[in-house]
Formats: C-alpha cells, sequence, structure tokens
C-alpha cells in the first residue's frame, strides 16, 4: 500500500514532469504543435510601445510586435549560408543555429530546430487557419509559425521572418 503522502508527492512529481515537458523546446515530430502558451506568459525582456518603437525599424515593429510577415524573399537571410547564430531582433537572444537551417524554398529562413529555451509557441487561429505561432521566449516578440512538414530529425519547419532576426557568423 502507498501512503497518501507517497500518492501525493508521485502526483506532485507527475506535475512537475508535465510543466517541464510543457517549457522546454519539442524535439519530437509534431508534439511543438499541440503545445500552447499560457495566457498570462510573462517575459523577461519587456518594453512599452514607444520603447519599442524607437527600439525597431517600422518594419520590424509590424513583424515582432503586431504579427505582420514580411514579405517572402524579401530577406538577406534566406541566403546566408554561414555557420553562425541567429538571434532575437528584439532582445538579441539566440534562437537557431546555421546547423538546423535548410532552404524550404517557401521565401522565409527556415529550420527544423530553435536552440534550447529560445522560442515558445501559441495556437494561431487568424486568416481562417490554425498554425502554430512562433515568439522569442525572452521578449515574446512574434517571429514566424512552425509546421510540421520539415525535414529530418525533427520533421518540423520553423518559418520565421528574417526581419525578427539578426545573423551573426562565428570567427573566421
Ligand atoms: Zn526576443
Amino acid at each position: 500500500m502507498f501512503s497518501r503522502r507517497q500518492i501525493l508527492v508521485a502526483s506532485g512529481g507527475l506535475g512537475l514532469a508535465a510543466l517541464v515537458a510543457g517549457v522546454l523546446p519539442k524535439l519530437s515530430p509534431g508534439t511543438a504543435l499541440v503545445e500552447q502558451a499560457q495566457a498570462d506568459e510573462a517575459f523577461e525582456v519587456t518594453h512599452s510601445d514607444s520603447e519599442w518603437h524607437s527600439l525597431l525599424s517600422d518594419e520590424q515593429y509590424a513583424i515582432l510586435r503586431e504579427e505582420g510577415t514580411e514579405r517572402a524573399y524579401t530577406s538577406p537571410l534566406n541566403n546566408e549560408h554561414r555557420s553562425g547564430t541567429f538571434a532575437c531582433a528584439g532582445c538579441a537572444l539566440a534562437l537557431f543555429s546555421s546547423a538546423t537551417k535548410f532552404d524550404s524554398h517557401t521565401g522565409w529562413p527556415s529550420f527544423w530546430a530553435p536552440l534550447e529555451q529560445a522560442v515558445a509557441t501559441r495556437q494561431d487561429r487568424s486568416f481562417g487557419m490554425v498554425r502554430n505561432e512562433v515568439h522569442c521566449r525572452r521578449c515574446g516578440g512574434h517571429l514566424g509559425h512552425v509546421f510540421d512538414d520539415g525535414p529530418k530529425p525533427t520533421g518540423l519547419r520553423y518559418c520565421m521572418n528574417g526581419l525578427a532576426m539578426t545573423f551573426k557568423p562565428v570567427a573566421a
């Protein structure tokens, strides 16, 4: 027989495991697509609307803060093939390694996995579609969407706006 305390500890452990599983970025196919961020998600980096306006260009603001989308094939990061790191244009958090970048032929920089603890997702029902919105874990800036038609090993396609990111090549 389990004591009441043992049962409580066991269920508490399961709850913690579920919490951790919901926070860590998913690398297995499909699982990121059911993940949904809390409505009251709090971010480490916050600014007032006017501060964001002064920190970002108008185009960057429209994407990061208003969930806009840049026109396909307009980002120079589409053709960025050097080794390095793609970071959030809002708070400089490292988001993606060039090692996970692939050519999706969509006109947007695409990756099959984010760096650990880099992004979070929530369900986006705009434009009559159900999509999984991807945003920066640290400042909440909108980055793009994730789809389940990506390449191995994850099967995921993180379709990102180039304007939402900066690229830093590794020193040669
Ligand atoms: Zn950020």
